[in-house]
């Protein structure tokens, strides 16, 4: 019997999974080499055909994200910049497997050695659709995945994850990944546990050897392996413990939010895509807290029109209800091509409203859109990275320029409340400085990690990483006590909101507005209904 193995990553997905472990990482069966060029150039199109044809199926049945990430994927196979060097290389002699894996590793490595999460993230589906090919050329395309399994190994391809059956139960316990991938959102989404960053460790015995034998702790972002029966007990209590909560939880979600004392709680929602709103009954939530609009950046700069389509249907979904829309927060680790910089340091660099002040032209067409969509509902905007009050100024008086720019035309459009993200510590620190602002919006992920000089994705930092250091608490207890003096609202639209093992302590720092992702909703109810403030 191996020893038991634990490893400590960081959450990706909260959730429990106890099952065999299943080897990414195996080496794949052996290709047969054709005899002439022309017969490997034919087995390289019938691969990528048959994986192709694979996507096209899965496209089929997914919708939103994954439908997106799948096209995306089609589009890449379909691509002559993609598949020309491998035709090339088989051309000049190669066998397939080698050509297309060459040709598909020069492309992966330029993202992978990225210092940005987001090209990273999407080094992964570049792996996903480089292993598909080859698993078509090899035939190895149907290994049979033990049910319940968790997957483990450096990165999951997204299309496995969508290929995969999860009704069974099983999660993902990666070796490298990020909280920002593909695979993460789908799983948060979907339910599905999820640990990152456990970092390449010898497990001193095969994955196939322990199997049956992994215990993937997804709420606290471990796994043991090979586990003691003591352990296997501890876990299933916790498991066992950790689905009461969520089913309990479920009971919350229609009610308002109050704490046992009495104390009323708004909770409001963070999403991302327009779509995100399809699947959220308003009558669950006090509102959208905070709707990120980098995605709509993701691939290219979006029009006018395409941003007012956007935030008219989120306004319109949510009725009467505040959408707090926050301009563009690009840079850090949310990079746009053609739209922010290379930089030693991005997360200090020129992201956020600095990026925007940086680039008016771009960001009056966001101001102009938003504008306009404020005539159809109840919108608030916010400001990203503020951490001077000039910052403030620069941007209310754009607003107030595209503004009267429209009126002129003739355009109906209105001005909605702005106020900041307190993500910055200068602002925390000095909230006077800002008595003009309409609002604040604590952004615990960048307060956390700027307060605690600890990278919010940096596995070997998690521990210091944490919304509860009592320095965090007094910076976020004294804006929410500036706040309530001035009568300006203050909310917190940080992922601690939603974690039941935070909300106390913010409700303790004088907070009563919160925004969580949508699948936290019933959880953050239900620790706001536990709670004695
Ligand atoms: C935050 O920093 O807490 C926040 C909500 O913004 P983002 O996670 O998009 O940086
Ligand atoms: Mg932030």
């Amino acid at each position: 019997m191996p020893e038991p193995l634990r490893l400590q990553g960081i959450s990706a997905s909260a959730g429990y999974a106890e099952g065999p472990l299943f080897d990414l990482d195996r080496v794949a069966a052996q290709y047969a080499s054709k005899v002439t060029a022309a017969d490997e150039k034919a087995a390289l199109e019938t691969a990528i055909g048959i994986a192709t044809g694979r996507l096209a199926t899965l496209i089929a049945t997914s919708e939103g994200d994954a439908a997106d990430i799948l096209e995306f994927q089609v589009a890449m196979l379909e691509d002559d910049a993609l598949t020309g060097p491998a035709f090339a290389a088989i051309a000049a002699g190669q066998p397939a497997d080698a050509a297309w894996r060459q040709a598909l590793d020069a492309e992966i490595a330029g993202y992978e050695t990225s210092d940005q999460d987001y090209f990273r993230a999407r080094g992964a589906d570049m792996r996903d659709i480089r292993d598909q090919v080859l698993r078509a050329l090899t035939e190895d395309g149907d290994i049979a995945v033990p049910a319940g399994a968790i997957f483990y190994g450096e990165d999951i391809a997204p299309t496995r994850f969508l290929e995969t059956d999860w009704s069974s139960g099983g999660g993902i316990a990666l070796k490298a990944g990020n909280t920002a991938s593909h695979v993460a959102m789908l799983a948060r989404s979907r339910g599905v546990p999820m640990v990152v960053g456990l970092g390449v460790v010898g497990l001193g015995a095969s994955p196939a050897d322990l199997a049956g034998a992994a215990l993937l702790d997804a709420e606290h972002g471990g796994i043991v392996l090979a586990p003691s029966k003591a352990e296997i007990e501890a876990f299933r209590r916790s498991s066992l413990s950790f689905a009461a909560r969520r089913d309990k939880a479920e009971t919350y979600l229609a009610k308002p939010a109050v704490t046992k004392a009495g104390t009323a709680v708004r909770v409001q929602v963070n999403i991302a895509d327009p779509s995100d709103v399809d699947g959220i009954d308003i009558a669950t939530c006090d509102g959208v807290g905070l709707m990120r609009t980098e995605f709509l950046f993701g691939k290219t700069l979006p029009d006018e029109e395409t941003q007012y389509r956007a935030y008219r249907k989120v306004l319109e979904w949510a009725g009467d209800k505040p959408v707090t829309i926050r301009t563009v927060d690009a840079g850090g680790d949310k990079p746009v091509p053609g739209f922010t910089v290379e930089e030693n340091n991005p997360f200090l660099g020129l992201r956020g409203i600095r990026l925007s002040l940086a680039r008016p032209q771009v960001f009056r067409v966001q101001i102009r859109a938003l504008l306009r969509a404020a005539v159809h509902g109840n919108l608030k905007v916010m400001f990203p990275m503020i951490a001077v009050a000039d910052e403030y100024a620069r941007a209310v008086a754009l607003f107030a320029e595209e503004q009267t720019a429209l009126a002129a035309r003739g355009i109906a459009q209105k001005m909605p409340p702005l106020g900041i993200m307190v993500e910055v510590p200068s602002v925390a620190i000095v909230p006077e400085a800002f008595a003009d602002v309409a609002f604040f919006s604590i952004g615990s992920n960048d307060l956390t990690q700027y307060v605690m000089a600890a990278a919010r994705d940096n596995a070997s930092v998690a521990h210091l990483n944490s919304v509860r250091h009592p320095a965090v608490l007094r910076l976020i207890a004294s804006v929410a006590a500036y706040g309530r003096a001035q009568q300006i609202p203050v909310s917190l639209c940080g992922d601690a909101g939603g974690e039941p093992t935070s909300i106390p302590a913010l409700l303790e720092a004088g907070l009563r507005d919160l925004s969580v992702v949508p699948a936290q909703l019933a959880m953050a109810k239900a620790a706001i209904a536990d709670a004695s403030v």
